[in-house]
């Protein structure tokens, strides 16, 4: 039988040939989490499988804008692996909107669609601006009963509390990543409580708040917003009585929460040290339908047959 030579030359080739292959193989890979150094971090971090899980907690209900507002928050859920969905609806029923939504983000396996509906009584509004009901207690209680049930205790998760109108960076969620088991990481909120910014003020080295700077009702135990904090699942598991009440006054759903599982000096400052405004509570006009309603009048609909 002849022998099969192969000479140094071909050797050579041969290397070459694979490391070209290898380096576009490489490429390739890396083509898909380009981005800012924080969002490399996180797609290392999943493939290590050392990110903790943000279950993100979003009450919704519809009106003309819900499925705009929900399509921008999808997107951070498709550029965050670590992110897991509760949407709960302010329904009788769940609906094709939301599932749809869902599905065509492809947030399917990651995320939990719930309903229950606010019982009339406690959606009367405006007799005393001071009692006005609260907004989204009994779907944020219902998301958190489901994660009392659901999670896997032993592995370290945070919840965070979502609506689904403000504008939130990915950043924030590279932030609220750092939470430490048994602490709850707060940072800045941009356009609220008639400020620019609602901000935690810390002591000299950054590492402790010891204020706030909130000009509405800075009195609260925690002035600060919904949107200013998150928390770590094990302080809900080890505080089964930490839930939102409609007993309490118009901006204590914070603090009524937050009273239960953590003192001001507990709380674990991110965001640059409460520098970087992240996240902003903006608010969606009320859409204007009058030549909808027009329309309605001579039983037609400019969306018949369509999903807006
Ligand atoms: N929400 C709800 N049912 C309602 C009103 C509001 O589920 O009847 C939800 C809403 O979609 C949002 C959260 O509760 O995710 C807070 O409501 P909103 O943004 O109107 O409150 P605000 O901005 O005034 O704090
Ligand atoms: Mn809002």
């Amino acid at each position: 039988m002849s022998e099969v030579r192969i000479r140094p030359r071909q050797v050579l080739v041969l290397i070459i040939v694979f490391l070209v292959v290898l380096m576009m193989v490489h490429r390739n890979g890396k083509r898909t989490c380009q981005g800012p150094d924080y969002l490399q971090a996180i797609y290392a971090q999943q493939q290590a499988d050392t990110l903790p899980t943000i279950y993100a907690i979003t009450p919704t209900y519809y009106r003309p804008a819900q499925k705009a507002e929900l399509t921008r928050l999808s997107h951070l859920f498709m550029l965050l692996p670590h992110l897991h969905w509760i949407i709960v609806e302010d329904s009788n029923t769940t609906t094709p909107l939301v599932k749809n939504l869902l599905q065509r983000a492809g947030l399917e396996k990651r995320s939990t669609q719930l309903n229950i509906k606010t019982p009339p009584e406690f959606k009367l509004q405006g007799k005393d601006p001071n009692w006005i009901k609260p907004r989204g207690v009994e779907q944020r209680n219902l998301a958190l009963s489901w994660l009392r049930s659901h999670v896997d205790v032993d592995r370290h998760s945070i919840v965070f509390f979502m609506d689904d109108d403000n504008s939130y960076s990915t950043e924030l969620f590279a932030e609220i990543s750092k939470i430490q088991r048994g602490r709850v990481g707060v940072w800045p909120v941009g356009l609220v409580g008639g400020l620019m910014v609602e901000k935690p003020i810390l002591n000299e080295d950054g590492t402790q708040v010891t204020g706030f700077n909130a000009a509405w009702r800075p009195e609260r135990p925690f002035p600060i917003d919904m949107a200013a904090f998150a928390i770590s699942m094990d302080l809900f598991i080890r505080n089964p009585q930490a839930i939102f009440s409609y007993e309490v006054q118009r901006g204590y759903q914070e603090s009524e929460i937050l009273r239960h599982l953590t003192t001001r000096d507990q709380l674990q400052p991110l965001a640059n040290a409460c520098r970087d405004v992240l996240v902003w509570h903006t608010r969606t006009e009320k859409t204007k339908l009058t030549a909808e309603v027009a329309l309605q009048k001579q039983n037609k609909h400019s969306d018949a047959g369509m999903e807006v």
